[in-house]
């Protein structure tokens, strides 16, 4: 068998272990004589499996009791329309603070149920930098504040939570999980699972539980987060396979010594990384320092136009950083269609 390093843009890699747990268990899943594909998700075995689930995510994030855990389909995608709808009533103001194209998407998204004021806006930049707290222009009375933590294709992390007394809804798709948080501070955090939790087809939301009852009643039911609290996620038929990965990756992170080992390792992939790229003159990260991803990892040409093509040949030349990194190393085949390249460490 031969694995690569998949350091790839879209769905992540997983961790060995758990693909070769989900291997044994697959033909006769906890001696059931089925898959955890073909069980009841009303079943005992199921059912434990989701509690499980539900009881290390809060161990590792430290999850306070006043807050819900759901695990609704749909991606985060579908969460940047939950949450205008979930938030807010018609003509209601909701603040988007926009450092990459997910925030931008969150916001486009949420201009279909509610105002939405932009309250600070990275794209003067083409988005290489968090434009400073003190200079965001937050409207009075918002229902929320939007932002998105880890924006994975800038590659800017906030390495601080903002400030302020409204609800903060954040877009933690590609980096929960990857360092520890003040859960407290948020009144929603959301995430696609293909990242750092399990198989797309999952989605974690953690919502404070005050909020559940804000959701405009003439919404879907699947589009009401309080649909899936009041029925531990199983509103309908979940996704179970994802949902049974989902649990194996919180077990294997708890293994591997919670959220904080886990960071430790991220901080010392990520800089060394980030000291090839920096001690290289062909190519450089153009993301302000303090605000450089732990997880997602441009660079560019150092002294080429910011667009245009790569020849394969150029691209070739980001081989010599990248290897070293040693085990690090990317073993997709260089795709040479962009002048920006990126390296996803999830
Ligand atoms: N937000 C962020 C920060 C993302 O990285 C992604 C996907 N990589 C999305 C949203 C979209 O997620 P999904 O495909 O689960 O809808």
């Amino acid at each position: 068998m031969s694995r690569v390093y998949n350091f790839s843009a879209g769905p992540a890699a997983l961790p060995l272990e758990v693909l070769e747990t989900i291997r044994n268990d697959l033909p006769d899943w906890l001696g059931s004589g089925m898959s955890v594909m073909e069980v009841s998700h009303r079943g005992k075995d199921f059912v434990e499996l989701a509690a499980r689930a539900d009881a290390t995510l809060r161990e590792l994030l430290k999850v306070p009791d006043d807050y819900s855990v759901l695990f609704p389909q749909g991606g985060a995608t579908m969460q940047m329309a939950m949450a205008p709808l979930n938030l807010s009533a018609p003509g209601d103001t909701a603040d988007y603070v926009v450092t990459g194209s997910w925030g931008k998407k969150a916001a486009g998204e949420a201009k279909k149920f509610c105002d939405v004021n932009v309250a600070a806006d990275a794209s003067d930049k083409n988005f290489t930098y968090i434009p400073t707290e003190s200079s965001w222009r937050r409207s009075d009375n918002a229902a929320y504040l939007h932002y998105t933590p880890n924006e994975t294709i800038a590659g800017v992390e906030f390495h601080f939570v903002p400030d302020g007394d409204v609800p903060l809804v954040a877009d933690m798709s590609s980096n929960i999980l990857s360092r520890p948080v003040d859960v407290s501070r948020f009144g929603v955090i959301y995430a696609g699972a293909q990242k750092n939790i399990g198989p797309a087809g999952i989605t974690l939301v953690i919502v404070r539980n005050d909020l559940l009852g804000r959701a405009r009643q003439d919404n879907a039911h699947l589009m009401i987060w309080k649909s899936y609290a009041d029925s531990d996620s199983m509103t309908n038929t979940p996704p179970t396979f994802a949902w049974y990965v989902a649990d194996l990756v919180f077990q294997w992170l708890k293994n591997q010594g919670g959220v904080e080992a886990i960071a430790e390792t991220n901080a010392r992939k990520s800089s060394k990384l980030y000291a090839a790229i920096d001690a290289s003159d062909f190519y450089t990260n153009p993301v302000a320092v303090d605000c450089r991803s732990r997880m997602n990892v441009p660079f560019i040409l150092a002294d080429a136009a910011p667009t245009g093509n790569f020849s394969k040949s150029r691209s070739l030349l980001a081989w010599p950083i990248l290897r070293v990194i040693d085990r690090s190393v990317v073993c997709e085949p260089p795709y040479i269609t962009l002048s920006a390249k990126r390296r996803l460490m999830h």
